[in-house]
C-alpha cells in the first residue's frame, strides 16, 4: 500500500472540533482518500478512533481500529443504546489526559460506508466507547464537555499503571 502523508490532529481549543461536521453526499474518491488519510494518521498517532473533525475536514466521516478490524463510518448515528459503563478514557485532541466517562454499555449505529451503503453495526465495551466518543466529536462534543469539572481529567503520565489500560488510547 502507497504511504500518505499523516495529518496534524487538532486539539480541543480549536473550533472546528466544536462544531456539528456536515453530511457528506458524495461518496467519490476524495471520500476514499480522505479515509485513508485518516486511518493512516490514527495509527501513527497512535489511536484507535479518528473523526474527520479532528484533521480539520468538517464531514460526518469517523474511522476505528480494535483487535485489527477498520471500521469506516461516514454519517454515522446512534439508533440504540442500553446499559451504562463508567471507565476511563482519552482523546488524540487531548494529548496527555484522560477522565472517567459514562457511557452507553452498548450501542448500535447506523452509518454509510465509503460506497454510500447503508450499514448497522453493534458495538459493546470499548468499540461501543469508541463509537460514542467519535459520534460525539461529529457533533462538535469532546468528552471534556461531560465531566461535571475539568478537575477530573488525571494527568496520564502521573498514573502509568492506568496507561496500561485499553480504554485509555486516544480516540
Ligand atoms: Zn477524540
Amino acid at each position: 500500500m502507497r504511504t500518505m502523508a499523516n495529518r496534524p490532529i487538532l486539539t480541543a481549543d480549536e473550533p472546528i472540533l466544536h462544531q456539528r461536521a456536515k453530511k457528506v453526499t458524495h461518496f467519490d474518491a476524495s471520500l476514499h482518500r480522505l479515509l485513508q488519510e485518516m486511518v493512516d494518521t490514527m495509527r501513527d498517532a497512535p489511536g484507535i478512533g479518528l473523526a474527520a473533525n479532528q484533521i480539520g475536514v468538517p464531514l460526518q466521516v469517523a474511522v476505528i481500529e480494535l483487535e485489527e478490524k477498520v471500521t469506516e463510518l461516514v454519517n454515522p448515528q446512534m439508533v440504540r443504546a442500553s446499559g451504562e459503563v463508567i471507565d476511563w478514557e482519552g482523546c488524540l485532541s487531548i494529548p496527555g489526559f484522560v477522565a472517567e466517562v459514562r457511557r452507553h454499555a452498548r450501542v448500535t449505529v447506523k452509518a454509510r460506508d465509503r460506497h454510500g451503503k447503508e450499514f448497522r453495526v453493534k458495538g459493546e465495551d470499548l468499540f461501543a466507547r469508541a463509537l460514542q466518543h467519535e459520534i460525539d466529536h461529529l457533533n462538535g462534543t469532546l468528552y471534556i464537555d461531560c465531566l461535571d469539572s475539568l478537575e477530573e481529567l488525571v494527568r496520564v503520565s502521573e498514573h502509568p499503571s492506568e496507561v496500561e489500560e485499553p480504554t485509555t488510547a486516544g480516540i
